[in-house]
């Protein structure tokens, strides 16, 4: 069992995508002795839970520059990790049935296009050309995106915590963090299951976790761990792939194609509140059938193999969290992804490296802001139908 050391330059909380990242550009930028503690083992948490979609398609500036960075990031990954990601630009489509929805994805696609996006507006016959399966008779229009994907999650994060390590990181598993001293509203170390490490500066990257971790500094960070479900069919031949991550966004439900198996999502938003356990619901099999079949019918001859949930770690704004905690000095946030962690892991990585190495990261990153949510009542939760 690897020894805790008794101090370290930077505790990162959380060895998920985000945490990995995190101490692999932190390293790279010659940071040393940077430690991460992961209670379980690394990629463990919500990142194994992931559907692996990659898209550009973000509704600001700040969010589509960060799919950039991580899609050259993945374009090269193998080169630099020694990990092949399993990265593949099979196409993003989103089914649209609603006259307003489609307004507000001509808002985000204008903008996606002046950023050198490769997105536009189809109409229902051309996405069934791209989906044979689909059925369509309902849509007004379909939103294609060829060049966005999927990769795979546990790969990434192997790669990421792989070097991190070459470069004298140290990740720890099945440490967790039970306690983080503060004097004078200034971090001093972190207390846990394996004794103290003094530190000046403990990163919050503990995904759904993210708001225990914040009230160990008296934090109620706005982290809600919401349940989504994915079920996947046995080989399923009658729709040969390889299928773009196909999204129904009247209905939130999503597919694609894993190798012979059909990847399906009811698109379920449930706050779990403190129960991180994210058990499967095999109740939520009808309403996931119920949808896909309505979308697919084809999927009626499918048979469902199996099935996982996981906690999608969301914020009321559907933005993350990435910056100094509010009113403790040495503590910062890299939390509340929602349902894009793992796409937006790569780029946090390097920002958040650049921010506490060079005291400021060199893209604006205002809109993740940790203290947006002090100004006034919140919104409700997103239903974030347009993504993962
Ligand atoms: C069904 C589903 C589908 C999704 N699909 C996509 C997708 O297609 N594309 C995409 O980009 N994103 C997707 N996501 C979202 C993505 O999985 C998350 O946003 C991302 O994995 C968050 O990474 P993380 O490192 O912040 O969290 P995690 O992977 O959960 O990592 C946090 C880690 O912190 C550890 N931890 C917590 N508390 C402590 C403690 N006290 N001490 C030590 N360790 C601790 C946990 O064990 C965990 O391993 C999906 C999520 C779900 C649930």
């Amino acid at each position: 069992m690897a020894e805790l050391p008794r101090t370290a330059s930077v505790v990162i909380i959380g060895g998920g995508v985000v945490g990995c990242s995190i101490a692999y550009y932190l390293a790279r930028r010659g940071v040393r002795d940077v430690l991460l503690l992961e209670r379980e083992a690394l990629g463990a948490g919500t990142t194994s839970k992931a559907a692996g979609g990659i898209r550009a398609q973000f509704p600001t500036e700040t969010e589509i520059r960060f799919s950039l960075e991580s899609r050259r990031t993945l374009e090269t990954f193998k080169e630099e990790f020694g990990v092949d990601p399993d990265y593949r630009q099979i196409g993003y489509l989103t089914l649209v049935s609603e006259p307003a929805e489609l307004r507000a994805f001509e808002t985000r696609i204008a903008l996606q296009r002046q950023m050198g996006v490769d997105v536009r507006v189809i109409s229902p016959a051309e996405a069934q050309a791209i989906v044979p399966a689909l059925f369509v008779d309902d849509l007004l229009a379909a939103i294609w995106s060829p060049q966005d994907g999927f990769a795979g999650p546990a790969e990434v994060t192997a790669g990421f915590a792989r070097r991190a390590r070459e470069l004298g990181a140290r990740l720890l598993e099945g440490v967790a963090a039970t306690g983080i001293q503060v004097a004078g509203s200034r971090v001093q170390g972190v207390e846990t299951t394996r004794g103290l490490v003094s530190t000046p500066l403990v990163v919050n990257a503990a995904g759904p976790a993210a708001r225990q971790v914040g009230r160990m500094v008296g934090l109620e960070l706005p982290v809600a761990p919401c349940r989504r479900h994915i079920f996947f069919t046995e080989p399923f031949p009658a729709i040969p792939g390889p299928v773009p991550l196909t999204i129904d966004s009247g209905s939130g439900f999503y597919f694609r194609k894993e190798q012979e198996r059909v990847l399906l999502s009811p698109g379920d938003v449930e706050d779990r509140g403190d129960d991180l356990s994210a058990a499967v619901d095999w109740g939520r099999l009808e309403e996931a059938t119920r949808k896909a079949v309505r979308r697919v019918p084809v999927l009626e001859r499918a048979a469902i193999a199996g099935g996982w949930a996981g906690l999608r770690p969301l914020t009321p704004d559907d933005h993350a969290i990435i910056g100094p905690a509010p009113g403790v000095e040495g503590c910062f946030l890299a939390v509340g992804f929602g349902g894009h962690g793992f796409q937006h892991a790569p780029a946090t990585g390097r920002y958040v490296a650049e921010w506490l190495v060079d005291g400021r990261p060199s893209l604006d990153l205002s809109l993740f802001d940790p203290a947006r949510f002090n100004a006034g009542p919140a919104p409700a939760y997103p239903h974030a139908a347009d993504g993962e």
